[in-house]
């Protein structure tokens, strides 16, 4: 494979503190790649790794001159900036992610493929027989299940990193430049024929998690605001309800008191137009944050949509993306 070349497959791996399975992981998945008799490279992102890490890297960089390549972080800036970073210098057809603990078994990988050739542009891996413990897999459940309610976004398995992307989808993410993206979802956006395939989940080969219930729930909470203004909307559609009840029943506190000829009480009185204030000033937050909400989609620069292909009746222009 030459270097100016654009090779078929870039596998994109994020590694921080893997030591201990980056030599077994880099063996194992060339065996797999060799196999599949198409070109590759395997880019490997440190991120501010602080054991042996980065010395394997430079490592298998040397040994596999052209088909390895290193990106170097100069700190720790997570997982998922790792993967972006991988993406702006994947050059592939098709850009392949997992991660470096051996948690998603590379002989995975053309399972993925398989199904990117059949036409699809975005494949997720759902980990079948997961390896991790029983209380992880029940808050990703729980997750799951809001987050499809509340961003439209199907991705069965959303912690899964075995995933395979076209390289068109892989330039979009790129170009949203987003301050905290969630890689998965946003291609996911972008997909216009997304499939899933059950692979396989082992436990961590060495090391623990980075990930702590805290992180996980920052994460999703990145994507529910990322992806929806619902927690805006939300509010404003209470606000507005609290304003209708309390003015109804402002209402009808004075007709009875005309119809019946009943005192209103001060308190009555009082707490009735409490409710009211505080159904404006919610609304008025909601709609605040509406904008708020609006102006913060438009900075992520997300394109609006991508077009697969102009067909002008002389040439087949290639994917491009517009906003
Ligand atoms: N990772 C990373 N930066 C971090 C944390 C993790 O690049 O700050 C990498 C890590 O080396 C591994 C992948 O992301 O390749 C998944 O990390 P981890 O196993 O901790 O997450 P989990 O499997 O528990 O979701
Ligand atoms: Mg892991």
């Amino acid at each position: 494979m030459k270097n100016h070349q654009s090779p078929e497959i870039s596998v994109v791996i994020p590694v921080f503190n893997e030591e201990d399975c980056l030599p077994k992981l880099f063996y194992r998945l060339l065996a797999v790649l060799e196999t599949l008799g198409r070109s590759y490279e395997v880019i490997f992102v440190d991120d501010g790794s602080t054991d042996d890490s980065l010395d394997l890297l430079e490592a298998f960089c040397e040994d596999y001159h052209g088909k390895v390549r290193l990106v170097e972080f100069n700190g720790n800036y997570g997982q998922f900036n790792a993967i972006c970073a991988g993406f702006e210098f994947a050059r592939g057809k098709i850009a392949v992610t997992l991660d470096a603990d051996l948690q998603n078994p590379p002989e995975e990988i053309p399972k993925l493929l398989e199904l990117m050739d059949r036409g699809h542009d975005y494949v997720g891996g759902i980990r079948s027989n997961r390896k991790d413990s029983w209380m992880r897999r029940w808050s990703s459940r729980l997750n799951n299940y809001i987050r499809e309610k509340i961003t439209n976004i199907r991705i069965t398995d959303q912690g899964c990193m075995l995933r395979a992307y076209s390289g068109s989808i892989i330039k979009a993410v790129v170009r949203s430049r987003e301050r905290s993206v969630f890689v998965s979802a946003l291609a996911y956006k972008f997909a216009s024929n997304p499939a899933e395939v059950e692979v396989a989940h082992e436990g961590r080969s060495s090391g623990k998690s980075r990930y702590n219930y805290f992180n996980l729930m920052e994460l999703n909470f990145d994507l529910i605001t990322g992806f929806s203004l619902w927690p805006l909307q939300t509010l404003t559609l209470l606000g507005f309800g609290v304003f209708c009840t309390g003015f109804i029943c402002l209402v009808a506190l004075f007709l009875s008191a005309f119809l019946f000829q009943i005192q209103i009480s001060s308190i009555g009185l009082f707490l009735l137009s409490l409710i009211l204030v505080i159904g404006v000033l919610c609304t008025g937050l909601g709609l605040i944050g509406e904008y708020v909400g609006r102006i913060y989609h438009e900075v992520l620069r997300r394109p609006n949509f991508l077009i697969k292909r102009v067909v002008d009746g002389e040439n087949e222009m290639p994917l491009r993306e517009a906003k």
